[in-house]
Parts: C-alpha cells; structure tokens; sequence
C-alpha cells in the first residue's frame, strides 16, 4: 500500500495545494481550540523555560513534531541555512525582548541552535551550507559564543545549546561540553529515563530546571524517532514480500 503522502504527491498541482489549505485550516482549528489553549497553558506551568530555537527554514526541520511537543511552546527563529547574526539590529531585538520577557516572567531561555544534515546522503544536507555540516555546525557554535557575549557567559539565564537535525531518522544530537554528545538514534531500544543522566554528564553546567524542561523534548524525540523506524521496516518486509 503507497502511503498517503505519496498518492497527495502523484495528484495535479492545483489538488496538491487544497490539501495544504486543508491541513492548514485543520491545524489552525486545533490550535485555536480550548483544549489545545488549555493543554498549551498547562504545559508552560509545568515547564517553565522559554524554548528558543534558531534554526534554518528547510521545510524538515520540524521541531515540534520531530520531539512531540504541543504547537506554541516553542518560539522558532528561522533564516536560511539558519545563518543568522545576532549583531543584526532588528534580530538581536527581536531575540533580546523574548529574553528580557520571560526574564521578567521569572523564567530562563534556553536557545537551542540548530543545523542540519543528512546521514545517508552528504547531498540532502543543508543548501545554505552546500551541504557543509563542519561549516553549519561551526555556525552553530558561532552563534552560541555570539549569545554568551549577549547574555552571560555562565550560561544561568540563555543557555546556548548546540544542536544537530539528522533528517534521515529525524534524530535530534545535543553537542554538550568538550565534544560530548548525545545522539538520540543511539537511544532507540532503550529506556528513556537513562536520558537525564547522560544530558547531565555533558551538559554539566546547565540549570537543574532547564534540563528538567529540555527533557521531555528529548523522550519526545526517542519516542518520534523509534516510531519511524518501526515503520520503515514494516515497509521493508512489505517490499521484500
Ligand atoms: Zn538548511
């Protein structure tokens, strides 16, 4: 059976763009609905860091699917290649009054900075980088010392965390202190409540609470990436069937 992705791909053009007025209309329906209001309101009381990613504007990188977080917790700052400067006047505004907002609320920001790459094939990399994932990473890491000079280099209120979007298995990677990582395909068959621990062990610096709330991203993300490997190897037995 072809999935339903591919059979709204085969369809004619103007076909293709009602079923994305569809799904806008029924994304914006849920959104606006007072569960969802409700659960959003819920969510940030239980979790209250502000989530600010920066990130490049490639349709895949999804990050509140990708970590089955409901729409509108995180904040998105999206360029393409996700090369930003936080020097440019009106983004370092922009960036500064969402800080200095929730600093007021009481609350810290944790400004995840993203790039992307594919492990499959270098060519399903990031054009904004030629496809470069050394030159997006090293622009990650700019961003995030660019972020220390703004907000503090100790990290307690914006905590500037690098991290990579393999687009392949939709698999977050946080880059912690001294080239420590953490892979979430690694994680795939294992239990989730190692996670904590290990963010911990290389993030060793960041705030209790805000490793509390970058938490469930991360089961999120498990959760996400093991379903989809599920289903590629259903579609593989069926191809091999
Ligand atoms: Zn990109």
């Amino acid at each position: 059976m072809p999935s339903p992705a591919t059979l709204l791909h085969d369809q004619p053009i103007a076909r293709r763009i009602d079923a994305l007025l569809d799904l806008s209309r029924q994304h914006a329906e849920h959104f606006c609905s007072p569960g969802a209001w409700l659960a959003r309101q819920r969510y940030t009381a239980e979790h209250p860091t502000s989530i600010v990613v920066m990130k490049c504007m490639d349709g895949r990188i999804h990050i509140p699917h990708a970590t089955r977080t409901p729409l509108g917790i995180i904040t998105p700052f999206r360029n393409l290649g996700g090369i930003f400067d936080l020097g440019w006047p009106y983004l370092g505004e922009l960036l500064t009054d969402t800080v200095v907002d929730t600093a007021q609320a009481g609350r810290a920001t944790l400004m995840l900075i993203t790039y992307h790459f594919s492990r499959g094939n270098q060519a399903r990399g990031c054009a904004g980088f030629n496809c470069d994932t050394q030159a997006a990473k090293a622009h990650a890491y700019a961003i995030a010392e660019q972020a220390g000079k703004l907000f503090g280099h100790d990290h307690q209120q914006v905590y500037p965390l690098v991290c990579g979007f393999e687009t392949d298995s939709d698999a977050l990677i946080i880059h912690g202190k001294e080239g420590a990582t953490l892979d979430v395909s690694d994680w795939v068959g294992r239990a989730a409540e190692g996670l904590s621990s290990q963010l911990n062990a290389i993030c060793p610096d960041m705030p209790h609470d805000m490793l509390r709330d970058l938490l469930p991203l991360l089961e999120g993300n498990l959760a996400h990436v093991s379903e989809l490997q599920g289903v590629e190897r259903e579609l593989d037995i069926e191809h091999r069937e």
